[in-house]
């Protein structure tokens, strides 16, 4: 799949990982946060993930 070089990803579980190299696939992705206010990077997440 062609990569997006703007968007790094290392989540290989996912339906649009690059597979060969740690890459996004989509054009655009949606980050989101678990908690009503973001306080460290556990709380944001990609909200675009779907399993392989
Ligand atoms: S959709 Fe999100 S989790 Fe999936 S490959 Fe793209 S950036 Fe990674």
């Amino acid at each position: 799949m062609r990569k997006n070089s703007s968007i790094g990803c290392s989540v290989s579980e996912c339906k649009f990982h690059s597979k060969d190299e740690n890459f996004c696939t989509l054009d655009k992705i949606e980050v989101v946060k678990h908690s009503q206010k973001a306080d460290t990077v556990e709380h944001t997440d990609c909200g675009s993930f779907k399993r392989d």
